[in-house]
């Protein structure tokens, strides 16, 4: 009976690209995202200076991916990579995402890896008690918590970015979404590399900007790489995010490489726009941005706590820096 042969080994195809009209057997469909993330990263300059890189990993399919195919170029691009991880406080699910981070660092022998644990600064809280007491949702307080304490890390080890494992779909869905329903300035930021603030922030990269979802959850079951599986419990049903993604994958099954053709059309779009953000200030207590001269993390912990605990964690998180060194 026929079947379909990579093209480069002849073995039995278990994937078929169609937009770049490829067959690859396993061996080569890993070493054709490796290749695709060393161009991405070539072409849109997301490593510029130090070659330190900071990589957020939440034990997800795509952060795993991130880490495991940028470990895999490590020595060729002289990257400098430290793993961190966030644990959320968001029950069984947050213990499942720290043993698979730390499973799949074992495997690589990846060091250092920081984890930081949501509740040993907000004192005895995780994400969803943090959002019941300011009376917003798990998803805004989880998102804004995940970012300063990011940015706290990436600056503590110098990193000239924090690579994160945003993929094709989610880039465009998030485009969409704020192209659709405003907030086009957030937008400009989901590029494959969004610069920081001098002293205040560090560089985004997003190393698989060009990497759909399904060819990174291929990747993950492909490489045998630990992941959680499961969805987080607070993500919200049918988002506007996840229409937009059906769509775009109805778009690339009848015209299959629209999601690239668009992701690269969206980067020319918006080099050169001017970023609508403002004025952006340090934090008065612990120096990281703001636009009132008090960050959203200090401005939060304040409200809750009675004290801003930026302070705290940027202490926290420079301990567990040294703690990893020794
Ligand atoms: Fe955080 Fe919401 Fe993502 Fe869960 S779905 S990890 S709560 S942002
Ligand atoms: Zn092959
Ligand atoms: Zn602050």
């Amino acid at each position: 009976m026929y079947s379909v042969r990579c093209k480069y080994c002849g073995k039995r195809a278990v994937v078929s690209l169609r937009y770049a009209m490829l067959n690859l057997c396993g061996e080569h469909y890993l070493n054709y995202i490796i290749s695709k993330v060393e161009k991405t990263i070539k072409r849109y300059r997301l490593v510029e200076r130090s070659k330190r890189l900071l990589v957020a990993v939440s034990g997800g399919k795509d952060s795993s991916v991130l880490t495991h195919v940028l470990w895999s170029l490590k020595s060729k691009l002289d990257l400098e990579i430290v793993l961190f991880h966030l644990h959320l406080g968001l029950g069984e699910y947050s213990n499942k995402q720290e043993r698979a981070v730390r499973e799949l660092a074992s495997l690589l022998a990846a060091r250092p890896l920081i984890v930081v644990y949501a509740r040993e600064i907000l004192p005895g809280d995780g994400i969803p008690e943090l959002a019941l007491k300011v009376g917003r949702s798990t998803c805004s307080v989880c998102g804004a918590v995940k970012r300063y304490l990011m940015n706290v890390a990436a600056m503590a080890v110098r990193a000239d970015a924090i690579a994160t494992g945003h993929n094709t779909d989610d880039i465009l869905a998030y485009f969409l979404k704020n192209l659709v329903f405003g907030g086009e300035e957030y937008s400009l930021k989901l590029t494959p590399r969004t610069e920081g603030l001098d002293g205040l922030a560090i560089a985004r990269a997003r190393p698989l900007y060009e990497v759909y979802e399904r060819e990174t959850l291929l990747y993950a079951i492909l490489s045998k790489i630990p992941f959680v599986h499961e969805e987080c419990p607070f993500r919200p049903e049918r988002s506007i995010e996840e229409v937009n993604k059906d769509y775009l994958n109805r778009l690339e099954e009848r015209a299959p490489g629209s999601k690239l053709r668009l992701a690269r059309r969206f980067v020319s779009m918006v080099t050169g726009s001017e970023s609508t953000i403002g004025e952006v200030l340090a934090c008065r207590y612990c120096g990281m941005p703001s636009r009132s001269g008090v960050c959203t993390f200090c401005r939060l912990t304040s409200r809750v706590y009675g004290e801003p605990l930026g302070p705290k964690a940027v202490d926290i998180i420079k301990a567990k820096i040294l703690e990893s060194k020794t």
